[in-house]
């Protein structure tokens, strides 16, 4: 994965804007891949996606990943840094393999969920229906005591199993981060979407990317491309001649 360039970059937030998560995940991702088809980076598993996004993340923007949070105890505003090594973790390899699961009486086979099936359940604008539509996509076959039954319609710890189990099958694709307060000591996890923080971090480079072109288009009449083209050293060096 190579880091995006200005162009790349502003093409893929341009794109991603008017979709949603899975949508923007796979722009970013075929903006650093051009030779990849759209189809193969929509089915890939969650954890593969989002590990490529971490490597793109890492390329674009360096190593660390800063963020905010607050603390749900006191609610103290905490800042952390997090190399971008500290949550990297295996993901599965394709989301064809089917894995097995027995809970009680249940007896479940399932694939890991891809971008797609996001997309799917993310169609529906209701997030029971949301998880529903995932369930049936991602469950192959579920029966209890040899009868078979709706993957939608599982018992709360049937489906607290099963999510665990997913998880398992595709580290990556859920990555928590463990912090803790400085104000009040209180410890947590928190879960990071790494595909929507990198899209985060786009949004804000793309702002002022633009804000750029803007300052020296309207100063020297040169074209979006041309101010694109400049190193980012020689674009400051303007910048600070024409006072921006
Ligand atoms: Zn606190």
């Amino acid at each position: 994965v190579r880091a995006l360039s200005g162009a790349a970059l502003l093409a893929a937030w341009e794109e991603g804007s008017a979709r949603g998560p899975a949508g923007r995940a796979v722009a970013l991702l075929a903006a650093a891949t051009p030779r990849a088809e759209r189809d193969a980076l929509e089915r890939l598993p969650l954890g593969a996606r989002d590990g490529r996004l971490l490597e793109l993340r890492e390329a674009t923007f360096g190593p660390t990943l800063r963020a905010l949070a607050s603390c749900p105890r006191c609610g103290e505003r905490l800042e952390f840094a997090l190399p971008a090594d500290g949550i990297r973790a295996p993901h599965a390899a394709d989301a064809e393999t089917v894995h097995p699961l027995e809970h009680g009486g249940l007896r479940v086979r399932f694939r890991v969920p891809t971008g797609a099936d996001l997309a799917a359940a993310g169609a529906r604008g209701d997030p029971d229906e949301a998880r529903r539509v995932l369930l049936r996509r991602c469950v192959v076959e579920a029966e209890r005591e040899g009868e078979p039954v709706d993957p939608a319609a599982l018992h709360p710890d049937e489906e607290a199993a099963l999510a665990a189990a997913m998880a398992a099958a595709d580290p990556q694709a859920e990555v928590l981060i463990a912090l803790c307060c400085e104000g009040c000591g209180h410890a947590w996890e928190t879960a990071l979407d790494v595909a929507e923080f990198l899209w985060t971090e786009v949004g804000t480079e793309a702002q002022r990317l633009l804000y750029e072109v803007h300052a020296l288009a309207s100063a020297y009449g040169w074209r979006e491309g041309d101010v694109l083209a400049l190193s980012p050293a020689r674009r400051r060096a303007y910048l600070e001649m024409v006072g921006a």
